[in-house]
């Protein structure tokens, strides 16, 4: 059995108002209080608030989806961390392939943010993932690699040990589509060796890897049951509250 501990982190993405976000949370603390992961729901700015209110008192965290990585200042539209923090958020998701699309997200940006994110004293969530092009043509682990050397620069050991790193192909959000369970072990052990490589064994034995892309009740039990994989980033079914308790109890 696996050392780390399993985490379920759920993405809402763009969905649910404040008033629905704290309503699904209620609902959600008492279902999953006997839960074997570590339960994660990342919503939208604006439902934090209302989330860490209604979540008083229980163990599942909050991610936030984004943050930039200045301290403050003339960033019209952004969101910083010492705000985050001052809210109680516990991880922020970055360098999510949908941010990376449609925003202007870079390896770089991640990066900055990872720095600015322990700065702030939470903890990133840093996605990567390699498109359906780049896994016909065979380039997926020299991507993903980098994708992760580059993000992870200059952070210390001890902070890459409380870093989740979330593989997720792009083909597989959203699509209905999973890797198989070999596919999506066999990157994850990809990242973990390059973790070793930049860092040491004891790093890569720590850091939580894990695997995003179609994860729903009926898969994610043999998921996270791979030896390399640390759990799910869940987008659609993390929006259901039936699927969404099997999957915090699939650890
Ligand atoms: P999905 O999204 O579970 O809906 O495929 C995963 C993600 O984008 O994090």
């Amino acid at each position: 059995m696996s050392k780390r501990t399993i985490i379920a982190a759920g993405n809402w993405k763009m969905n649910k108002t404040p008033t629905e976000a704290a309503e699904f949370v209620t609902a959600l603390k008492e279902r999953v209080k006997d839960a074997n992961t570590e339960v994660v729901v990342g919503v939208p700015f604006v439902c934090i608030p209302a989330v860490k209110t209604a979540l008083t008192g229980s163990d599942i965290k909050v991610a936030a989806q984004n943050m930039h990585f200045e301290d403050s200042g003339a960033y019209t539209g952004e969101v910083s961390g010492a705000m985050l923090s001052d809210l109680g958020v516990d991880y922020v998701i970055i360098g999510h392939s949908e941010r990376r699309e449609y925003f202007g997200e870079t390896n770089e940006t991640v990066n900055k943010k990872a720095h600015a994110i322990f700065k702030y004293g939470m903890k990133p969530i840093i996605c990567c993932g390699e498109s359906l092009e780049q896994r016909e043509q065979g380039v997926t682990a020299e991507h993903v690699r980098y994708q992760i050397k580059i993000a992870l620069l200059g952070l210390t050991a001890d902070q890459v040990c409380q870093t989740v790193i979330a593989y997720e192909p792009i083909w597989a959000i959203g699509t209905g589509k999973t890797a198989t369970n070999e596919q999506a072990n066999e990157v994850c052990a990809i990242i973990r060796e390059a973790v070793k490589e930049l860092y040491n064994t004891s790093v890569a034995d720590q850091v939580r890897i894990q695997y995003g892309g179609s994860v729903n009740a009926k898969n994610a039990k043999e998921i996270f049951a791979m030896p390399d994989i640390d759990g799910g980033l869940v987008g659609g079914a993390s929006l259901k509250l039936d699927d969404f308790e099997i999957i915090a109890k699939s650890g």
